[in-house]
């Protein structure tokens, strides 16, 4: 990736990748590198052939620079048991999803989207309801401000619903790997895939908070949600101690 004077290593390792909100853009060899790969709407579009023809590029740029690489360490690629290696990983996606952290992270996915899907005629109703306060003009009351806060709410939520899962699962991962080697006192991988997990749970319980105060007849549902949360979020603090105070380049740093 090409990199410019002001580019910021790294940042893109531990960012929420929510490029459309990221104030970081022009400091960033990753969002660059989409500008230049996939600058047109039909490459932006996950439908359309010539995405999947740009990522074959990017895949197939990828394969050589590393067969390059590794040829410079001696290693030809080709000599090496894949099968083997494909076995290993599968064990170790499996432990990792196995853990209960990572379960209820999963379960989280699956119980947001099922309260979205299925609360739909809610969001219609409130939406007629604001545009009558906007058509009634009363006083003291913001129905655009109100839009505006439950809009986000529901961005927010929907961003992170599957983030925080995958997220977890790779701090999980990491984690193992790390408890296997000499210790030293580098910043783990583990530490800052956590904390982007803690911000994603940050923000996500947040904006649940923001739906239960606009939805009071979803109360207890909501309420559920936000219990499950905050011990999910106990859970990650509890399993990666060093994670909150992990500092991501560019984003908890000002470089
Ligand atoms: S750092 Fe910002 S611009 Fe770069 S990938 Fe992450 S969200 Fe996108």
């Amino acid at each position: 990736m090409k990199t410019e004077k002001n580019t910021i290593q790294g940042i893109y390792h531990y960012c929420d990748r929510w490029c459309e909100r990221c104030s970081f853009t022009s400091r960033c060899a990753n969002f660059s590198f989409s500008e230049e790969h996939f600058s047109t709407p039909e490459e932006r579009d996950i439908n359309n052939e010539k995405f999947w023809q740009k990522l074959h590029e990017v895949f197939q740029l990828t394969m050589e620079m590393v067969i390059k690489e590794s040829a410079k360490h001696g290693i030809d690629i080709n000599d090496l048991d894949l099968e083997d290696a494909e076995e290993s990983e599968k064990k170790k996606r499996e432990e990792v999803n196995a853990t209960d952290c990572v379960q209820a992270a999963k379960k989280y996915s699956e119980t947001a989207g099922d309260w979205l899907t299925s609360n739909n005629n809610l969001f219609e109703q409130k939406q007629e309801h604001l545009l009558l306060q906007v058509r009634l003009e009363l006083p003291n009351n913001t129905p655009e401000e109100e839009a505006s806060d439950i809009i986000d709410a529901v961005e927010v939520i929907q961003w992170y619903q599957f983030q925080i899962y995958v997220k977890l699962a790779r701090a999980v991962g990491s984690k193992t790997e790390e408890d296997q080697e000499k210790p030293d006192d580098y910043p783990k991988d583990s530490d800052g895939s956590a904390k982007v997990v803690l911000v994603a749970l940050d923000r996500s319980i947040a904006s649940w908070a923001t739906i239960r105060n606009h939805f009071s007849e979803q109360e207890d549902c909501i309420l559920d949600v936000l219990i499950n949360l905050s011990r999910l979020r106990t859970s990650v603090e509890e399993t990666f101690p060093d994670a909150r105070s992990f500092i991501r380049p560019g984003l908890d740093n000002s470089a």
